[in-house]
């Protein structure tokens, strides 16, 4: 079923997702304030556009409230995605999931609503551990 999405913030993190939700069939929303991270996500999405992402004029001018889901992918800077967070859950989109860049940034997004908090370098360590972990280890 099609679904509608923002991906919020278009770095390696962001950009992959949007590409990706793009590529399964959804709507994805795709901003950033950098015209041209906006500029490169263009046909790997919906609709992409150059906005600040702490503006709540400009994120209500895009539309973001008629959206179900949130993804917001600013790791390094903790003030923007705490209150980009704050933001999304204040206008009420249901599912905002957060990129985090360590655990007090990941207790901070989970104390203003996060839905979920990912730590994208440490989950895939965990993945890739269990996968190592898994393969057959051939002795020569
Ligand atoms: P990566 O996924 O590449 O590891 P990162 O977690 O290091 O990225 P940043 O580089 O800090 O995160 O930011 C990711 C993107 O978010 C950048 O493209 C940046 O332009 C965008 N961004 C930062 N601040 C804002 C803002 N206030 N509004 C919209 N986009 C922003």
């Amino acid at each position: 079923m099609k679904k509608q999405f923002i991906v919020i913030g278009l770095g390696r993190f962001g950009s992959s997702i949007c590409k990706e939700l793009f590529k399964l069939g959804h709507d994805v929303l795709a901003i950033d304030s950098s015209p041209e991270r906006v500029e490169m996500m263009r046909n790997f999405s919906s609709h992409a556009a150059v906005a600040n992402a702490t503006d709540e004029a400009s994120m209500r001018d895009l539309g973001v409230r008629n959206f179900e889901h949130a993804v917001v992918a600013i790791g390094e800077n903790m003030q923007t995605s705490v209150l980009c967070t704050l933001m999304l859950k204040e206008i009420g989109i249901p599912l905002v999931w957060v990129k985090a860049k360590d655990l007090q940034h990941q207790m901070i997004l989970e104390k203003v609503g996060a839905d979920r908090v990912i730590q994208p370098e440490k989950e895939m360590g965990i993945r890739i551990a269990h996968h190592m972990d898994s393969e057959k280890v051939v002795d020569y």
